[in-house]
């Protein structure tokens, strides 16, 4: 793929990366609040129906300084960001692999991540339909591409030794401060996030996302964290660049 065609296809990854962030963030919301999934997106604060240039991702929010154009109600910075990584993880998705077939299913599992993301958020849950959602996704790519990603083996190394591990980790850190320190709707998503990255991918994975998880604690000033966010950012990583990062690691030692 030439330079042209690099950036055509990195533009348009990030158009649809930026529109299904958009309409996760939408739906998620919808869900969370217990309002029908149906109909167009009006204002939370005066109920006008939203117009075509309203639903712009990134740019509506970035134009209308994040408020509504009537009532000037606040738009959630949420929607933003949510538009902006699935735009950003599209790209590098696109960029990152050859086969489409990959591309589609590193997309697919992007979407998932955010509603995962977006839901624990708020309720410190991971709802167990959208990890199993993500464990259908990957088999289905599995079973009809066995040629490309991480085989059968290495994923199932990779979801029980790393999430096993974190488990017992779990159970003991739990006994000695007797709390729950680690939820179990993280352990389930390193479990999935196995299947997609491998034994040493999750590993990785497992590395960075408790980095993030230390540093969201930090800069929160608190003990208790959603840690579904941090798990979500650094599977979308390791999807992307963690084989990368392995062997540039093993090469200079
Ligand atoms: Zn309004």
């Amino acid at each position: 793929m030439n330079q042209v065609e690099s950036m055509y296809l990195g533009f348009w990854a990030a158009v649809t990366g930026a529109v299904c962030g958009s309409f996760v963030c939408c739906m998620t919301e919808r869900i969370y609040e217990k309002r029908t999934l149906g109909g167009r997106s009006r204002c939370p604060g005066c109920g006008h129906t939203l117009g075509v240039m309203e639903l712009i991702p990134v740019f509506s929010w970035l134009i209308q300084k994040g408020r509504c154009r009537y009532c000037r109600e606040r738009i959630p910075t949420e929607c933003l960001w949510s538009e902006i990584s699935l735009a950003v993880f599209f790209t590098a998705a696109a960029l990152r692999f050859d086969a489409w077939n990959q591309k589609i299913c590193a997309a697919g599992l992007g979407v998932i991540l955010l509603a995962i993301a977006l839901w624990d958020k708020d309720t410190y849950e991971i709802p167990g339909s959208l990890l199993a959602a993500a464990l259908v996704w990957k088999m289905m790519f599995m079973m009809l591409f066995p040629k490309y990603g991480v085989s059968v083996l290495d994923g199932l190394l990779g979801s029980c030794l790393i999430s096993g591990g974190l488990l017992l980790l779990s159970v003991c850190m739990d006994r000695s401060m007797k709390r729950e320190t680690i939820g179990y709707g993280d352990i389930r998503l390193l479990f999935v996030a196995g299947f997609y990255l491998g034994l040493k991918g999750n590993f990785l994975n497992l590395f960075f996302s408790s980095l993030l998880g230390i540093l969201m604690c930090a800069a929160m000033k608190t003990k208790k964290i959603p840690f579904g966010p941090a798990l979500a950012v650094s599977t979308a990583f390791c999807l992307c660049y963690g084989e990368a990062l392995i062997q540039w690691y093993v090469h200079i030692w």
